[in-house]
């Protein structure tokens, strides 16, 4: 951000290979010049083997000779790398030409930023040298980051640009950008929260915002937030407002048409509440999952745990309804020691999305074991059938200590190995060298009940009695673990190696002062279809399950069923929450949708409703409902779209 901090941080990283992503005007506050700025950045790649960025004679102009270059241009041919792009829609396909050859590769964006970033990452690829055919592969595997910069369709032919989840100038920028970009409309909208994060003070942070939108030929400004309405006087055609729900309340009164509208706020102004009421109506259910509290959660259990205890999180089932490969990803960044999903192909899809993190499969099936060994996926085995045929095939492969994982039944009585089949598993074990004893395992049936301290204690001591057995015929030192969630928090000196955490990542405990402190992680979103009065004595819905007794203002909301919403929480049983108030359930829930009644409530069609999430929360519906939160998470179908977001 100023002068002399890069030689710090130079000595710190030690970077050899270096990427100049690009030098815009962040920062620009700390410095005399654009020039300063530059030399400064350079001097984090003082030492670098290569600097790879694009070509530039302003910063070629700084860099001293001593840096090794690797440039790529779209209009300069004296780069290293030329590139010239075709952007569609959803995709661009890069023609590149390099020493000579020219490839083609396709990537799933169009905007400029992410072109741009594609490019950088290209540009390592080919410094590794990696081929052609690997870049082209991997380069489609790239995927748009969620909820930033969604294209949606508006009311009366507008566009939107929606970046309800983020407000920082540099994203701004971006975003700025990329509706400049959008030539369907000559009109340009902007509706701006207060930003954040920026590091200035107001009256320069709001004096390069002005400038910003004046060069991005922005039409009108639409300014939300005590901070920014005061720089009102700075924007063109601005109108602003305290908060998100003052704009909402004169809404109806402004005229959007025929233009496009970037709405772009931090998360707590809540701009999809402006999106759901601008954009044409799609009737789309989400299921928001909200990664800052899974981290929070991540870190909560962590706490809990002897600083050598290695953590393997549990992602079956699709990560308890929450989400696949995004969860993953989050989890390897926080460098969890392993993953564990039930069956191959889960481990199949994280391993394809680029997940590097150890997996272990809980319940592979004998067919899968090929795919398993392909993939790099760790077995359980839990019985003498399994093992001889796992070895069988890893021997076929000439396979040399392959990663199994041991599991022992120590009480639970579903999958493992009995006392009495110990005997053969050490004598077939000690017969080949083609797999590994990675881990030895157990489960506990009643971690979470008190009332069965003993029957647990009595499963910890067998586990402790047959894994030592196995150890010691076998002479080695595998990883032990038999913890899930509620293990961790209510036998915590039974760490051993490892523990398997589950439910406590995803937001719920079965102790209700740890619950607390977990932060809630999904809520299920909906929106109004459509708004009917029925007169009493008119029924509503299926079997006529429903009879109004008064004038009843009913709500349809597009989910159902078959969308994971148990019919028993239909009939005056459950309720969704509108507009901050609790909506009855009428009568029967049916396959994709429900009707509820907003007599009381003030709302409208198009207007957001929330299944669950504060409230009601899967906690509360699961009592209700006399199952567990478990079961609630993980049957919300996959048809419902899953958005991850950051706070
Ligand atoms: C699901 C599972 C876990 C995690 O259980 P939670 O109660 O969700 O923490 C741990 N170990 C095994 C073997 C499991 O199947």
């Amino acid at each position: 951000s100023t002068v002399d901090e890069m030689v710090h941080l130079q000595k710190i990283i030690q970077p050899t290979l270096g990427i100049l992503t690009n030098i815009g005007s962040a920062h620009d506050e700390g410095f005399q010049s654009a020039g300063e700025k530059i030399k400064e950045k350079l001097k984090l790649f003082s030492a670098v083997e290569l600097l790879i960025l694009n070509k530039n004679r302003t910063i070629e102009a700084f860099l001293p000779s001593t840096i090794r270059t690797f440039t790529w241009s779209s209009d300069d041919k004296k780069a290293d790398v030329f590139v010239m792009a075709d952007e569609h829609p959803d995709y661009t396909e890069l023609r590149i030409t390099y020493q000579k050859q020219c490839f083609k590769v396709v990537i799933p964006f169009s905007d400029f930023a992410s072109i741009e970033n594609a490019m950088h990452c290209l540009m390592v690829l080919l410094y590794l040298r990696y081929d052609e055919a690997v870049i082209q592969e991997r380069m489609a595997q790239l995927y748009p980051v969620e909820m930033r910069l969604k294209v949606k369709n508006g009311q009366h032919q507008t566009r939107l640009i929606d970046d309800s989840y983020s407000s920082d100038f540099q994203s701004l920028k971006i975003a700025l950008d990329f509706l400049e970009s959008q030539q369907q409309f000559k009109k340009k909208t902007l509706i701006l929260s207060d930003i954040f994060q920026s590091g200035l003070d107001n009256d320069a942070l709001y004096a390069q915002v002005s400038l910003l939108v004046v060069s991005n030929h922005i039409n009108r400004v639409i300014a939300i937030g005590p901070t920014i309405s005061a720089y009102k006087r700075k924007f063109p055609n601005c109108l602003a407002f305290p908060s998100t729900q003052a704009f909402l309340d004169v809404i109806d009164t402004l005229v959007f048409e025929q233009e496009t509208i970037l709405i772009k706020g931090a998360r707590h102004f809540h701009f999809e509440d402006i999106v759901t009421v601008l954009e044409e109506k799609t009737h789309e259910t989400v299921l928001e999952i909200n990664l800052n509290a899974i981290s929070h959660n991540l870190n909560f259990y962590k706490a809990k745990l002897h600083s050598p205890t290695k953590l393997m999180v549990m992602v079956k089932a699709f990560s308890y309804g929450n989400g696949g490969y995004e969860i993953a990803k989050l989890l390897a960044h926080h460098k969890v020691d392993y993953l564990g999903v039930a069956f191959a192909d889960e481990g199949v899809a994280l391993k394809q999305a680029g997940i590097q993190l150890p997996i272990m499969v809980l319940n592979p099936e004998s067919t899968s074991y090929p795919s398993l060994i392909q993939h790099g996926l760790e077995p359980e085995i839990y019985s003498l059938k399994g093992l001889h045929a796992f070895v069988k095939l890893a021997e076929q492969k000439k396979l040399k200590r392959f990663p199994i994982h041991i599991k022992l039944d120590t009480g639970m009585h579903r999958l493992g190995f009995m006392e009495q089949d110990i005997p053969a598993l050490i004598a077939r074990l000690q017969q080949t060298q083609a797999v590994e004893v990675k881990s030895i395992l157990s489960h506990l049936a009643a971690s979470d009940d008190m009332t069965f301290v003993d029957f647990t204690l009595a499963q910890l001591s067998l586990f402790e009695d047959l894994s030592t057995q196995l150890m010691e015929a076998l002479n080695i030192q595998p990883i032990r673990h038999i913890l899930n969630t509620s293990g961790i928090s209510n036998f915590g000196q039974a760490q051993y190696d490892m523990v398997r955490l589950g439910i406590g990542l995803y937001g719920i405990s079965n102790d209700e002062d740890e619950q607390k402190l977990l932060e809630q992680v999904a809520t299920l979103k909906s929106v109004i279809s459509q708004i009917r009065v029925v007169e009493p004595g008119e029924s509503v819905g299926y079997s006529r399950r429903f009879m109004a007794e008064r004038l009843t203002r009913v709500a349809t909301v597009p989910i159902g069923y078959a969308d994971g919403i148990s019919r028993h929480w239909g009939n005056g049983k459950g309720y969704v929450v509108i507009n901050g108030k609790r909506a009855t359930i009428l009568g029967s829930i049916c396959m994709d949708m429900l009707m509820v009644d907003v007599t009381d409530i003030d709302c409208k069609e198009g207007h957001e409703v929330i299944v669950f999430g504060k409230d009601p929360s899967v906690i509360h519906m699961a009592q209700v409902l006399e199952t567990i939160p478990y079961e609630i998470m993980t049957s919300i179908s996959q048809r419902v779209k899953r958005i991850f977001y950051r706070e």
